[in-house]
């Protein structure tokens, strides 16, 4: 089967393009389905319907699909979970991507609640970066955001990726008006302390985020207004990139992001497609609908079997969740609690946010 082309292939790769010509580059992979906290905005039901353990792929199998994917263009690899460090040996699977020499770029979210205990062994292993959620520097909000106890942990974890030698550390914050929404420039000044860029994130309407609605929204405009309202003008940095964050420059030169998920959506560039721990491939945070890698490779499928069912899936793709939802008159969250748990493939933390 004959690939279509971007117009910059690197390295000599060539890449899938989609309708759109957006190129197939990003693979967010997904260790596991399980989480340590309880996030308001992802998680907050006390119950959930894991994914079946005897489904959750072993790390060769990753390395597998992984390996595929590489040879039609990814050269991002994104770890998420879940929480990707509840993965028994996370390190392991580390150093087999890393020595993958198609994946220029291996990264991980985590919550940071086990960084302190794994940030050596993932830096030796060869994580290339690191980006942990924070929605509040508050040890009480911390507690009723996420019903855990944890934030020191988080905090500790920070400390210890920067010991450790990472680079490039990125705090993401989810904003939420009323209730992390005071905090803008207190995450500013700690990711200056700890040299971190903070990435402020607009909540989003999807997967479990069943307690959503519009009103608890931030905008980037707002957000930009409050930061410059208490640091003086905030300015747009240039730059070419398919990466979601939009970043800002303050006068004293910190820079900071903001991914405007939910009111100015990038799908657009959009280069990212999802695969949870069990083989499921998605190709957009918001689709109903993915394709079973599990059980082909399973079953033995050869590279030009798997070929066959990747490429014309992403060449016909037209996914662009957030901005179809932008056009919505009414916004309510995206799935109901009912139908979640009939399939967990539909929720955040099973595709990985
Ligand atoms: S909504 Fe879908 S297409 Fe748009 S940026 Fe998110 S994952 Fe990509």
């Amino acid at each position: 089967m004959l690939l279509s082309q971007t117009d910059k292939p690197e390295g000599g790769q060539r890449h899938v393009t989609d309708a759109f010509s957006r190129p197939l580059r990003n693979l967010r992979v997904s260790v596991t389905d399980r989480c340590n906290l309880r996030c308001q905005y992802c998680m907050p039901e006390e119950e959930y319907v894991w994914l079946p353990r005897e489904d959750i792929l072993h790390f060769e199998e990753v390395g597998t699909l992984v390996d595929i994917f590489a040879d039609l263009g990814v050269d991002k690899i994104r770890l998420t979970g879940g929480e990707p460090l509840l993965r028994r040996g996370l390190p392991t699977l580390v150093r087999m991507l890393a020595a993958k020499p198609k994946i220029r770029d291996l990264a991980m979210t985590t919550n940071g609640i086990l960084l302190a205990d794994y940030a050596e062994a993932l830096f030796d292993a060869g994580l290339h970066r690191v980006t942990v959620s924070l929605d509040t520097l508050r040890p009480e909000r911390f507690r009723a955001l996420t019903r855990r106890e944890a934030l020191q942990k988080v905090l500790d974890g920070i400390e210890a990726t920067v010991r450790a030698g990472f680079k490039g550390l990125k705090l993401d914050t989810v904003v939420m008006r009323g209730i992390n929404d005071d905090e803008l420039v207190d995450l500013i000044e700690y990711g200056k302390r700890v040299g971190a860029e903070v990435r402020f994130i607009e909540y989003m309407d999807v997967g479990g985020a069943t307690l959503w609605s519009m009103d608890k929204v931030v905008s980037r405009t707002e957000i930009v207004e409050r930061l410059a309202e208490h640091y003086g003008p905030v300015t747009p940095v240039v730059e070419e990139s398919s990466a979601p964050a939009d970043r800002f420059v303050l006068p004293d030169g910190t820079i900071f992001g903001i991914i405007s998920s939910t009111t100015a959506p990038f799908c657009r560039s959009c280069d990212r497609s999802r695969l949870t721990a069990d083989g499921m491939w998605y190709l957009c945070l918001y689709a109903r609908a993915g394709t079973d890698l599990r059980g082909p490779l399973r079953r033995g499928a050869s590279r030009e079997e798997f070929r066959s069912l990747i490429i014309p899936r992403w060449q016909a793709r037209t996914d662009r969740g957030a901005e179809e939802r932008l056009g919505l008159d009414r916004r309510a969250p995206l799935v109901q609690i009912g139908e979640l748990r009939k399939d967990p493939h539909l929720e955040m933390h099973t595709r990985g946010g």
